[in-house]
């Protein structure tokens, strides 16, 4: 509520990316919401969600955007990036391409976004490891090489989600205070 919204100490943006169908919008509505669906709708719809979040004595409010399935067309413009303090880069550790892909999307966020970026490197759908295409220490090792940090995750199973996105928050207040 707007009371709420008085109160809050920082506001903050962050943003989801990465390919399509790797779960950002999962995450991000498991985050928000603890909601998780298994029907895949290219988007749930929401341009973004909000929550509060205590670190330390203040109040921070995380503006996490997501994509409408742009990125399934390349089609994410530098206006979806500007301002963002913290992102988290997914991919899905089944889908070897999504893992490759990072790259282009690091590209794009330290092109676009800000200089002081809270960049987590998500594997998501660990739930899925009989069919894993990309070992754990791999996503380990190119989060140390780009100086990201790292997480695999599973929406579906509401594992590691919420310690991924609270890192990220942490991080960038870290950065901004
Ligand atoms: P987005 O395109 O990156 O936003 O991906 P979505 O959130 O729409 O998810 C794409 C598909 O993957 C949907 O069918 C989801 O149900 C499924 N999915 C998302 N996260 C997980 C997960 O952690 N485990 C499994 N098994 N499926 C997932
Ligand atoms: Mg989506």
């Amino acid at each position: 509520g707007d009371s709420y919204d008085e109160e809050c100490d920082y506001l903050f943006k962050a943003v989801m990316i990465g390919d399509s169908a790797v779960g950002k919008s999962n995450l991000l509505s498991r985050f928000a919401r603890d909601e998780f669906r298994l029907d895949s709708k290219p988007t749930i719809g929401v341009e973004f969600a909000y929550r509060n979040i205590k670190v330390g004595d203040k109040l921070i409010k995380a503006q996490i955007w997501d994509t409408a399935g742009q990125e399934r067309f390349r089609a994410i413009t530098s206006s979806y990036y500007r301002g963002a303090l913290g992102a988290l880069l997914v991919y899905d550790i089944t889908r070897r391409q999504t893992f490759e892909n990072t790259k282009k999307w690091l590209r794009e966020l330290r092109e676009f976004g800000n200089s002081c970026m809270a960049i987590v490197l998500v594997g998501n759908k660990s739930d899925l490891s009989h069919s894993r295409e990309v070992e754990e220490e791999e996503g380990k090792n190119l989060a140390e090489t780009e100086g990201l940090y790292f997480m695999e995750t599973s929406a579906m199973e509401n594992l590691n989600v919420e310690d991924a996105f609270l890192q990220m928050i942490n991080k960038i207040h870290e950065c901004t205070i």
